[in-house]
């Protein structure tokens, strides 16, 4: 991909994990431009609820969209966002623009969904960000019900304490928490119980195995039991087949996202999506 880049042009496309201090520098500078002259947008892909066969909701994921470069995958810049602090007004951006859009997919008569928000941690330590989200849900007039905040498990470990804490007034707004990327950090059981949260996203890596091997299936269908036993309710990412959605459906799996479905879109597809297959609530 980097062959399509002039001669001193930024190399963050290749590896973000290669990339020299000069160029993280020059990533940044770059990053702050495009926070700042709204070349980032917000993509939405679907969540399939399996009881009702409807979308109840959506989760909101982050493209930025470089004047030369074209559209940009988030897994090339959020974690050098995360490194310098750019994640809060970048997390600030995206929580508005996906309250916006929901609200005013509602005000048209168009579309009644919840839509999700990936947080970082570090939006969670910022100590002003429960009243930046009632804030947000103010402007926007976006109901707090409409609203999902999704928060993976290993971040939440990071600071246990100070992020029930939140989690619970987050709550008490209303809002809807889930766990992200489940079953990829400690996935203990008394940790989740200590969590405030109402979804729990079970990862994709467990997903694609689940049509592999009985191991594969054994483990979605016990991660699955243990949420419900929890009384939370278990969404699974990453559904690119129909089996896996067959099998997700028979273990009373609430929700699916995954290619199978659709993939992340602009605002208007997603509406055009949802219409197109009449799959409005
Ligand atoms: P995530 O929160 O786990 O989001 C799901 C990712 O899986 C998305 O990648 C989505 O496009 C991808 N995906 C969905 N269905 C399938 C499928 O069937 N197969 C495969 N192979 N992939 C699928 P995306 O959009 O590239 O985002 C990557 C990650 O970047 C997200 O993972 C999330 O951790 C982070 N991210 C995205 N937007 C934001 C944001 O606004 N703020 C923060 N803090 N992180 C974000
Ligand atoms: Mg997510
Ligand atoms: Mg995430
Ligand atoms: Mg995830």
């Amino acid at each position: 991909q980097a062959k399509h880049l002039g001669g001193n042009t930024l190399q963050f496309f290749t590896d973000g994990l290669r990339t020299s201090s000069l160029e993280k520098l020059q990533m940044e500078h770059e990053l702050r431009k495009a926070l700042s002259s709204g070349q980032l947008e917000v993509f939405y892909q679907p969540r399939l609820d399996l009881h009702s066969k409807r979308i109840e909701a959506v989760e909101a994921l982050v493209r930025w969209r470089h004047p030369e470069h074209g559209l940009i995958a988030p897994g090339q810049f959020i974690d050098l966002a995360e490194e310098t602090g750019l994640i809060i007004p970048l997390g600030e951006q995206v929580l508005r623009q996906a309250c916006q859009q929901t609200h005013q997919w509602r005000q048209a008569g168009e579309a009644d969904l919840r839509v999700s928000v990936n947080l970082s941690v570090k939006q969670l330590r910022q100590g002003n960000f429960v009243s930046l989200v009632r804030q947000v849900l103010e402007e926007t007039g976006l109901a707090p019900e409409r609203l999902e905040l999704e928060l993976t498990e290993s971040q939440l470990l990071d600071d246990i304490d100070n992020a029930i804490n939140i989690c619970r007034q987050l709550r008490a707004l209303g809002v809807q928490l889930a766990i992200d990327d489940f079953g990829t950090g400690y996935s203990s059981l008394s940790y989740l119980k200590r969590f405030p949260v109402n979804y729990v996203k079970i990862d994709r890596s467990f997903i694609s195995e689940l049509d592999l091997t009985d191991e594969g299936a054994a483990i979605a269908r016990a991660i699955i039991a243990m949420v419900h036993a929890l009384g939370l309710k278990a969404v699974a990412e990453g559904v690119e087949i129909q089996a896996q959605m067959d099998f997700l459906a028979a273990q009373g799996c609430d929700e699916v996202q995954g290619y199978l479905l659709c993939k992340p879109v602009e605002a208007a597809r997603l509406l055009e999506f949802i219409r197109a297959h009449g799959l409005l609530p």
